[in-house]
């Protein structure tokens, strides 16, 4: 099935978008005219400048206001057809999309419309090319995909077919199973994008957010087992519009839109095995048991300042690499290795972002069908020479910079931790930190939805709502994306600007993504108790949080006065309660959380993270001014 994407979808010139269309992994595009009325160079040189980047021209588009006009309308539209067909054989396309009119004068009529496509389609045959009808969501008279397949049914013509919208379709709420019934070879091509569920008008809607497939609430899936059920086999292709795309990175938005239509095909195989697509198979996104390891690329001061917080978190030192500066920390099953080596990956995120972290281990059952999967989806395979006796762990390069590891809990254990690392006297700590409940990302609000795709694509992972959390000094967009089991969970933090605790956290470290992990415990108090007698010192919290609780909840008066003594924050949902405390922020901006869910809470307990920034941004005063 080839690939293709409307140029109007990502943003730059032209050229810069034929250069990152085709590294993505597009067979081909679909023009729009704006974009080459504003190039400087003749149709038939952005047909060839399309064809050097390896790319076909599948569709011309659009052509406006059309059908039913009345005369003198009317023959001026065939007029303006006749101009259209010329610049398609110069640019080298056989294929033209028609959008239902919206002209006023536009008189209506299923069989005039239809009179109209077939008049059209004998001249457009006459030069070998094709016309496809598209009904917009707010056409005039036809908005409806079933009125636009009853035109070209009635024209009758082999050179008139149908084009059909997701959003358009489902934008409307319209059945998208009613195209079941159209023959395939009478659709002529298939145009793709999602939507955030918002209530608005459907043309502002359509025109500012749309988004790739997998990125919003519409059932785009749905709409493309049906399509797929037709027996249609022409090209699938993404047609968005998003203002934040227009201004994003070229690059990235190509590579968002390749993965998502991977990914979208990939879900109707799995949805409708029966509709045996041609696409080779992409081995089925798991549902990861949890972190294995968090590395820090760190250094001097920093490193031993993280170490002496590892140590009061209750970790211990348990292995030194055999051959470079790595040392593994423990507590039970967690691990975080901290990478002092001044060659490798490591050394290099140090050295553009100091101490951060450089490297995530994910626990999968196959790894190698993890890595077959990123491939699949554009994602770039990670390998760094080996020394002798190390083991390659499969790897791929996430967004910002990232390698995600991918290692099978079990043999990792004697792989990597056992035969790599010289066992240090030390038992793993046991200060009541069971594993990694969470790990919270940061990144410009405008890449969150980059990263949202790449998690929910690679892996079988469920997204949450977005919410905004409140900074004192903005707004910043938040949204969990979380295994059905809840054993592998992530955060993202969209960040507008610098001023806000996330957003100086990304500019401070030039774009490092881990912001804060959290830990879990079964029983937070007694955890704390510990931690405190090691030393470590939880974020002070206001006392007027407190006194906000107790209205809030029902608490029973000493769990109260026990959480404000230790600076625990609590929550409450439907499923349960959750306990959470925070460390003091580090001097390279990454803290640490500790969290006790209890039954089934679900959440991250976003409604304290107002309280938690106010309580880090009142710890880091600017130099010179004395805490008062
Ligand atoms: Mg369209
Ligand atoms: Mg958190």
């Amino acid at each position: 099935m080839k690939t293709s994407i409307a140029t109007v979808s990502i943003s730059g010139n032209l050229r810069e978008k034929l250069e990152a269309i085709a590294a993505a992994g597009f067979d081909g595009i679909e023009i729009f005219e704006q974009d080459f009325i504003a190039h400087d160079g003749s149709p038939k040189e952005v047909g060839a400048m399309v064809r050097d980047h390896g790319l076909e021209i599948m569709l011309f588009q659009p052509f406006r206001d059309f059908e039913t006009l009345p005369e003198p309308f009317r023959g001026k539209a065939f007029d303006r057809a006749e101009r259209k067909f010329e610049v398609m054989q110069e640019l080298g396309t056989d294929l033209v999309l028609i959008c239902s009119s919206v002209h006023p004068k536009a008189l209506g009529g299923i069989d005039r419309a239809a009179d109209d496509l077939a008049e059209l389609g004998e001249r457009a045959a006459k030069r070998d090319l094709r016309i496809g009808y598209e009904a917009l969501a707010w056409g005039r008279h036809v908005n409806d995909h079933r009125d636009a397949w009853e035109i070209v049914r009635r024209a009758d013509h082999s050179n008139v077919g149908l084009i059909v919208d997701s959003f358009h379709t489902l934008g409307r709420k319209l059945d998208p199973n009613s195209l079941r019934s159209v023959p395939g070879d009478k659709i002529f091509f298939v145009q793709l994008a999602d939507a955030p569920a918002i209530d608005m008008d459907l043309l502002y809607w359509s025109r500012h957010f749309r988004n790739m497939p997998g990125e919003g609430d519409l059932d785009v899936t749905g709409f493309m087992q049906a399509v797929m059920a037709t027996g249609y086999s022409g090209p699938i292709s993404l047609e968005i519009f998003n203002d934040m795309f227009r201004g994003g990175n070229t690059r990235q938005l190509a590579r968002d839109g390749y993965r998502s239509l991977i990914d979208l095909m990939d879900q109707v195989a799995r949805a409708e095995p029966e509709l045996s697509l041609s696409t080779p198979p992409v081995p089925a996104p798991q549902s990861p048991d949890g972190v294995a390891f968090i590395e820090f690329a760190t250094r001097g001061k920093e490193a031993e300042a993280l170490q002496s917080l590892l140590e009061q978190l209750g970790f211990t030192l348990t292995g030194t690499h055999r051959n470079k500066a790595v040392s593994l920390w423990q507590q039970g099953e967690t691990r975080i290795v901290l990478n002092k080596e001044t060659e490798g990956h490591a050394a290099s995120s140090w050295n553009a972002r100091g101490t951060n972290v450089c490297d995530i281990g994910i626990s999968v059952q196959d790894a190698a069908d993890v890595i077959t999967r990123a491939e699949k989806l554009g994602d770039n395979p990670f390998g760094q020479p080996l020394g002798p006796g190390e083991a390659s762990i499969p790897a791929i390069k996430g967004l910002a910079g990232s390698v995600l590891h991918f290692m099978n809990a079990e043999t990792a254990v004697q792989e990597v931790w056992q035969s790599e690392f010289v066992a240090s006297n030390t038992e793993p700590g046991n200060a009541g930190l069971t594993r990694i409940d969470h790990i919270a990302q940061t990144m410009s609000y405008e890449d969150m939805l980059s990263w949202s795709l790449f998690y929910s694509t690679l892996f079988e992972m469920k997204k949450s709502a977005m919410v905004d959390v409140v900074d004192p000094d903005g707004i910043v967009r938040s949204q969990a994306l979380e295994t059905m089991d809840g054993k592998f969970r992530i955060t993202l933090n969209g960040a507008d600007t610098h001023r806000t605790l996330a957003g100086a956290f990304l500019s401070e470290t030039f774009g490092a993504s881990v912001q804060h992990i959290a830990f879990a415990t079964d029983d937070i108090f007694e955890t704390l108790q510990t931690l405190i007698g090691n030393g470590f010192k939880p974020l002070p919290i206001s006392s007027n949080y407190y006194a906000d609780l107790e209205a809030r909840f029902v608490i029973d008066p000493e769990l109260l006065k026990r959480m404000k003594s230790m600076n625990v924050l609590y929550d409450e949902d439907e499923s349960g309660s959750f306990f959470q405390c925070y460390s003091e922020m580090t001097g390279f901006g990454v803290f640490f959380e500790i969290v006790q869910r209890q039954i089934d809470y679900a959440g991250y307990g976003g409604a304290n993270a107002p309280f938690r920034i106010a309580a880090q941004k009142r710890m880091v005063r600017p130099k010179g001014v004395p805490a008062t």
